[in-house]
């Protein structure tokens, strides 16, 4: 009980500081100070859940900056009724931010172990609209699409092909695409069937590997 408050003033404070100080919209404020970042770290960083930089989650892969995780959520204009695809569930934090904001969220990681990881800590938490599957996320999910919304939490080399044709129209894409180390944060937007690209900052991610991504 203790410590849920010291967790929840360090939750209040990185709103405060981190985020609501670089300009991000209330809604998704509201959501960070809500969803509880400390449960989907690692028990040897408790300490540094709240900090303002990636951590690691094992089979060497981060779980987002909350900053990056607010940015990205902004980014997809989400309005509460909408169908989401995450490529990278890694811890299943950003999952869990996009499951307060949307109808219902699939989300893919390549690791088993990562996967059920997230699962677990998704289901203890109550999170019943977060769909968790093993696999290659570069291809999507094809029998689920259209997609209103795509996340894609790890860096691609191209815009993947799979993806822009798995969202629906008048959807909204979020995905870093680059070189492995660094990436540009990339807007995708399709319209009348026009597929629109901007550019929103640049970032680094881990690799996307798979068919539609990185080979290895
Ligand atoms: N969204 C995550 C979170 O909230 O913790 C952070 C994701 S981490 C930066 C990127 C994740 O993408 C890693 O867990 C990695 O294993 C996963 N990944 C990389 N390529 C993938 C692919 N083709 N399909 C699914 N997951 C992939």
């Amino acid at each position: 009980m203790k410590d849920e408050i010291k967790f929840a003033q360090l939750r209040e404070r990185m709103v405060a500081t981190q985020i609501a100080s670089r300009g991000i919209d209330k809604r998704v404020l509201e959501i960070m100070a809500r969803v509880l970042r400390h449960r989907f770290v690692l028990p040897e960083y408790l300490d540094s859940a709240y900090e303002d930089h990636p951590l690691p989650i094992g089979e060497g892969q981060t779980i987002s900056q909350p900053y990056m995780v607010a940015l990205m959520t902004e980014c997809l204009g989400l309005k509460g009724d909408e169908k989401v695809l995450e490529i990278g569930t890694g811890s299943g934090y950003q999952a869990a931010i996009l499951a307060e904001i949307s109808k219902e969220v699939y989300t893919i990681e390549r690791f088993e172990s990562l996967a059920e990881r997230a699962k677990k800590v998704l289901s203890d938490l109550g999170y019943k609209n977060v769909k968790v599957i093993v696999g290659d996320g570069s291809r999507g999910l094809e029998e689920k699409a259209p997609f209103d919304r795509i996340m894609v939490t790890a860096g691609a080399p191209i815009l993947p092909k799979s993806l822009v044709d798995q969202l629906a129209e008048g959807g909204k894409m979020v995905i870093p695409v680059g070189g492995s180390f660094s990436q540009a944060l990339l807007l995708v937007e399709k319209e009348k069937g026009k597929v629109k690209t901007t550019s929103v900052c640049g970032c680094v991610f881990v690799p996307l590997i798979g068919e539609y991504g990185w080979k290895r």
